[in-house]
């Protein structure tokens, strides 16, 4: 690693337009990005802690794979529960599905009717348990506050040596909880995010589960929405574009975040700071798949 500023950020050039990067995809291959942050309080906890721990969601999450790794260091029991897996899925786990399954994941399957139920009869059962502990899908919970005010923390440092007025920090959110923490812990900067899960409304309603949300937060929306982790040309164009420009983001969010970024360019004042949010670790299955539909 070389020519890095303190905190992983670099300057970073894209469409002839100035950014700054923080490379926090860089601080673990696997617990990298936000959810380093957002897990930070579990990382730091003592193995002995707690025995096993228990999330649901999605099954190929960015999410699910970092909890699988932390249990796997911790020597939890990793405990998930989602909906039916598609059969060549269950066949043949791919992605962060088999990474997850091989560092000792229980998956335990539900079907989409009893699915909710599941979810709230762990959630009351594990919460307050001792030994357990329960993270809510994409770990959208107040514990990542403590996580995301280090990130925060780094960010303020940074613009403090930079002598940098007018601060805007770029993330891409799912659950929103990242953005929500940051704009919380940095009143003088404005948080700009886009939904990348839902649609807007989503997003808002996911951040009110928070709290009310912070004013200084910006959700961007682009001339097109795009659903969840599905594949479009313009998405893999500006990940090729980014990857030329010297900077590999993920697919998935990272992808949206920029694409939107862009068009709303013109319109953001002062520097633009971008959180590299990680998810690396996702794009092989999603490349396979963009070459599986011939797009690539
Ligand atoms: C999980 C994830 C996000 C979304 O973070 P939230 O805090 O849920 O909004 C963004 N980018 C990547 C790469 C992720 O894995």
């Amino acid at each position: 690693m070389e020519n890095y500023d303190d905190f992983r950020i670099k300057p970073f050039i894209f469409h002839n337009k100035s950014f700054y990067v923080k490379h926090d995809e860089l601080l673990d291959p696997f617990l990298s990005g936000n959810k380093y942050w957002k897990l930070h309080a579990l990382i730091q906890m003592p193995k002995e802690r707690y025995k096993q721990l228990f999330s649901y969601g999605g099954t190929q999450s960015n999410a699910m794979l970092s909890l699988a790794v932390l249990c796997h260091q911790k020597g939890w029991t990793f405990h998930y529960t989602c909906k039916p897996v598609p059969s060549h899925l269950k066949q043949q786990p791919s992605g962060n599905l088999s990474k997850a399954l091989d560092l000792g994941m229980l998956l335990h399957e539900v079907s989409h009717d009893d699915y909710e139920h599941c979810v709230q009869r762990l959630r009351e059962d594990y919460i307050g348990d001792a030994e357990s502990l329960f993270v809510p899908q994409g770990g959208a919970d107040p514990m990542a506050q403590l996580g995301v005010q280090k990130l925060a923390d780094e960010i303020k440092q940074w613009q403090h040596t930079q002598y940098i007025e007018r601060l805007n920090i770029v993330t891409p959110s799912g659950t929103g909880t990242t953005a929500y923490y940051l704009a919380q812990a940095l009143p003088k900067c404005k948080i700009l995010t886009t939904a990348v899960v839902g649609d807007k409304a989503y997003l808002q309603a996911q951040m009110e589960i928070l709290g009310e949300i912070p004013s200084n937060i910006s959700i961007l929306e682009g001339t097109k929405k795009y659903q969840f982790a599905q594949l479009y040309p313009e998405l893999l164009k500006v990940y090729d574009r980014l990857l030329d420009a010297g900077v590999t983001f993920d697919l998935i969010y990272g992808a949206v975040m920029w694409h939107v970024l862009l068009q709303h360019y013109d319109a953001v004042e002062g520097m633009i700071l971008y959180v590299h949010s990680g998810g690396l670790m996702g794009n092989a299955s999603m490349l396979d798949r963009y070459r599986h539909k011939g797009m690539l």
